[in-house]
């Protein structure tokens, strides 16, 4: 008989999910600074807080023992952090073990034209892309720093490596509302899909209220659907998004709208910040840190009860509420380069 790929109890929540889903950030750094995310002039953590890429493969890797499946890599900008085709090389063993079944990244990809083989050999198959617009200027005032140039050739990259690719793109009042339609049919055209984001109450929010930016993707979707014949479609991954074929392009298109509350009874995810604190819900503060535990102790005795400790902390859902807090939301201090998104 086959040996069973890990020895130890799948982890499961106070109310009864089973946690096979791990998103780590691997740095708060970046080399853009888009408007809702990140403020021009950042202070970035000192470099001793930050978990070593083995400290991250020691840690990773306890969690795939535990029963992860589903590794999701982002950051801050994951391909900025240096050396970080070591640490993805490491997880790529738990793929060719079976233990894992998939590793992926959320990249801006800046970085991804001279990445993306390494990470198709590493066993990277999916990559998110986030890419808010297809103008130039548009994109260098949404990321402050970005060149769309280096993304595109960043996806024309991952696509020659054979990864599959999705887009991300943050629905922006006024800023990308107009090239909603063009972006689906570029979208199908390059064989990618395409994944609208509500923007988030997270983070001090005095750029986004400056942009006038909240536009509920139900307006996004009314105004996709006057030009295109969208019908819903059964993919799910667990998450907040919805997803929709496109029947004109043949591509699927998704909706996160993670200020419902919905998809919380499904949730089968964590964060891990770059730091070794686990968040245990994108919209909640409940944390609990692993980077003491490990430091203090080579014993994997003492990870697993500090993880398990962990898991024991997972909120039933989230309380973000645009109608109920205002544009305020609860989670002010903690940006999405702090757990990745
Ligand atoms: N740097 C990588 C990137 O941009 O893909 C990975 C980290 S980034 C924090 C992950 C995702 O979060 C991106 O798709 C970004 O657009 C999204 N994001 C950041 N701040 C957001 C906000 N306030 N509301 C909604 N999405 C946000
Ligand atoms: Fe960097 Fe991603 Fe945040 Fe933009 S969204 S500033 S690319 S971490």
């Amino acid at each position: 008989m086959d040996a069973p790929v890990f020895q130890n109890a799948p982890l499961i929540d106070p109310f009864a999910r089973t946690i096979d889903y791990l998103r780590v950030s691997v740095t708060d750094r970046c080399d853009f600074r888009c408007v809702y995310c990140m403020s021009e002039h950042m202070t970035f953590l000192p470099k001793r807080d930050l978990l070593t890429l083995e400290e991250l493969d020691r840690l990773c890797t306890a969690f795939v023992d535990l029963g992860v499946k589903k590794l999701r890599i982002t950051g801050g900008e994951p391909l900025v952090r240096r050396n970080i085709m070591w640490f993805f090389d490491q997880m790529g063993r738990h793929l060719a073990s079976g233990a894992l079944e998939e590793l992926t990244l959320t990249t801006n990809g800046s970085q991804l034209a001279r990445h993306a083989q390494a990470l198709a050999d590493a066993g990277v198959r999916r990559v998110n892309v986030s890419l808010d617009t297809l103008d130039p200027e548009k994109f260098a005032t949404v990321t402050r720093w970005g060149k769309l140039d280096a993304v595109l050739r960043g996806i024309e990259a991952a696509k020659k490596a054979g990864m599959a690719i999705k887009i991300n793109a943050v629905a922006i009042k006024d800023f990308n509302d107009s090239e909603i339609h063009h972006m689906i049919e570029w979208a199908g055209a390059e064989d990618l899909d395409l994944t609208f984001i509500e923007v988030m109450p997270m983070g001090e929010m005095e750029e986004q209220e400056r942009l006038g930016q909240y536009w509920p993707l139900t307006e996004v979707r009314t105004k996709i659907a006057e030009r295109w014949t969208i019908t819903e479609s059964n993919h799910k991954t667990g998450g907040p998004a919805r997803y929709f074929d496109v029947a004109e392009t043949g591509r699927r298109l998704g909706f996160i709208t993670p200020l419902t509350h919905n998809f919380c009874e499904s949730c089968n995810r964590v964060r891990l910040t770059c730091t070794g604190m686990l968040y245990l819900c994108l919209g909640q503060d409940h944390s609990a840190d692993l980077r003491a535990p490990m430091r203090a102790s080579d014993d994997p005795a003492v990870l697993e009860a500090a993880i398990r400790h962990a898991i024991t902390l997972k909120p039933k859902g989230h309380d973000f509420d645009y109608s109920r807090q205002g544009v305020k939301g609860q989670v002010k201090a903690r940006h999405m380069s702090v757990t990745g998104g």
